[in-house]
């Protein structure tokens, strides 16, 4: 091979050779790391996450390498290549390079204060009265007791583990922040938005102040009705209301809707309706459903998640299913993810066969999850008579807001204070905490309280920088809404009973956005879904009920 790389065909056969060489050492990586990470999670047994921790450096000193970085820098510098696919392959490595070019020891440090927290939070158990408890339990006090002081024992001890991983989580933000300044970024923060995410923070807080002002006037109305309700279920005055009032550690979720859905999810297969409704929106799900792990078991991870283990045929879904209206939500969500992963062309170059972005997965998982409570999906799939979806179709897309109302104004919380913390360790996070928890969900602070709360919520900790996907998820899941809606016709509700059984669904996702995997950028990739730039103004509409 010709080192030279005056001509594009000179670099168009270096960047080739250099993918080749790459992909044939990580690939067989990744396919062990996926078999052991999902071992992990079926049994818990350690030697899996022995064996996942190994491989993940493993991979990371892969893209440590100095002389490819390197070479791909070279080869931008020359002037690129004129072929789509293998220039977007050679932007995709050169970012996961471009992170990586740090000293082994570095690295070695990151990583071992990474999994250092992961295990105090997998391992971590309050202490309630005296006992030790799981978080189950300390959210089921949450939920339903309606004493206030045992209520405030459970919240405070729900953030017992902020106290304990505060020093080490700050101590990774800084050591984190200092690997990023040697590779040419102010702070951790923004290079992980723009090497992961390729967003830049300006963008991204742009659709967040957006979303801040869109969301303002509906949620005051909203809380203000949530306060009334808890001020006489708990006899105080809403001055009094404070956080462990709420119905969970954080505010993340809207107390129980009006209408009681679990009753149509009793005694019926939660399997045989996902694969009902996907086979009638033109997926067949037979064999995603034959690799899935969908039930209880011990030791097993009590979640949920939907991973490909080789980019290929093989996606698998992991659920703990019981027979009710979560976990309809929870399937319709991660069987969301696989048929995306499922349809990724086959023939696309490895590096090209993922979703397009977080935020694109996470939109049509979401678009799917929030059927379970659609009046129309119910009717058709969980026996719901006419009369009573007529019902309670207002009452559940009044839930369906209210939900996203109250995920949004708390994610603004979490975006706002992981940039914060990135931007300045030193200050005095725990004050800011709850200055941002006044400020987007209206909750009052506890009086006499400085304590790291912040550091209890384990995504700082485990998933850095990845909070603001999951709100960009849902206002892309509003655009693809819309879009399918218009893509199935009809009029009002006939165009909802078009979407959730028309096989026009499954070709128009599998041709707009799930085919082309990650060989567009992202903003392409929605602008070929939904028509449009990614906007936070269908999310809006939805959320103010003129969606
Ligand atoms: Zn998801």
């Amino acid at each position: 091979m010709s080192l030279a790389l005056d001509t594009e065909r000179d670099r168009r056969a270096a960047l080739a050779s250099l993918v080749d060489s790459v992909v044939a050492e990580i690939e067989p990586l990744y396919l062990r790391l996926n078999h052991a990470v999902w071992d992990a999670n079926l049994t818990g047994a350690p030697e899996h996450e022995r064996e996942s921790a190994r491989l993940e450096a493993e991979l990371r000193g892969v893209f440590a390498r100095a002389a490819p970085y390197a070479r791909l820098t070279a080869i931008e510098a020359a002037g690129g290549v004129d072929d789509p696919l293998l220039e977007r392959q050679r932007e995709l490595l050169r970012n996961a390079f471009r992170a990586n070019q740090l000293p082994p020891e570095t690295i070695a440090h990151i990583v071992r204060l990474e999994k250092g927290l992961e295990s105090r939070f997998n391992t971590f158990r309050a202490t309630l009265d005296g006992e030790r408890v799981g978080d189950n339990a300390l959210r089921q006090v949450l939920r339903e007791s309606d004493d206030g002081a045992r209520r405030r024992r459970a919240w405070e001890a729900s953030k017992q583990i902020g106290a304990g991983v505060a020093a080490d989580l700050l101590a990774l933000v800084r050591l984190r922040n200092q690997a990023a300044r040697t590779l040419g970024f102010t702070d951790h923060y923004a290079m992980a938005l723009e090497l992961k995410d390729e967003l830049t923070e300006p963008q991204l807080f742009s659709w967040l102040d957006e979303i801040e002002a869109g969301t303002r006037a509906p949620f005051q109305l909203y809380k203000r009705a949530l306060d009334e309700r808890l001020r006489q279920r708990f006899a105080i005055t809403t001055a009094e209301l404070r956080p462990w009032h709420y119905g969970d550690p954080f505010f993340q979720e809207a107390p129980a809707p009006a209408v009681r859905l679990d009753p149509w999810f009793e005694g019926k297969s939660l399997e045989d309706l996902t694969r009902r409704f996907f086979a009638a929106v033109g997926f067949d799900l037979d064999d995603l459903l034959a690799r899935a792990d969908l039930y209880e078991k011990p030791g097993k991870c009590q979640h949920a998640f939907c991973m490909s283990i080789d980019r290929g045929a093989d996606v698998r879904v992991l659920c703990n299913v019981r027979p009710d209206e979560y976990w309809m939500g929870t399937l319709l969500h991660e069987f969301g993810h696989a048929v995306y992963d499922r349809h990724i062309d086959p023939s696309l170059p490895f590096l090209l066969r993922e979703p397009a972005h977080v935020l694109t997965t996470e939109a049509t998982a979401m678009l799917f999850g929030r059927l379970s409570k659609n009046a129309a999906w119910l009717r058709r799939y969980a026996g719901m008579p006419a009369e009573e979806a007529g019902r309670a179709a207002a009452a559940s897309q009044r839930a369906i807001a209210d939900q996203l109302l109250v995920q949004t104004r708390w994610t603004l919380v979490m975006a706002h204070m992981e940039r914060a913390l990135y931007r300045d360790p030193s200050q005095d996070l725990n004050h800011l905490w709850w200055d941002l928890v006044e400020r987007f969900q209206g909750v009052h602070r506890p009086e006499h309280r400085d304590a790291p709360d912040w550091a209890a919520k384990i995504h700082f900790s485990v998933a850095p920088v990845y909070y603001h996907n999951y709100l960009l998820g849902e206002v892309m899941a509003s655009q693809l809404q819309r879009a399918l809606l218009g893509v199935v016709g009809g009029e009002g509700d006939q165009r909802w009973e078009r979407l959730v059984a028309s096989p026009e669904v499954g070709r128009y996702l599998s041709a707009r956005l799930f085919g082309s995997g990650r060989s567009l950028a992202w903003p392409e990739s929605v602008r070929r879904a939904t028509g449009e730039e990614l906007s936070p103004a269908a999310f809006l509409d939805e959320l103010s009920g003129r969606g």
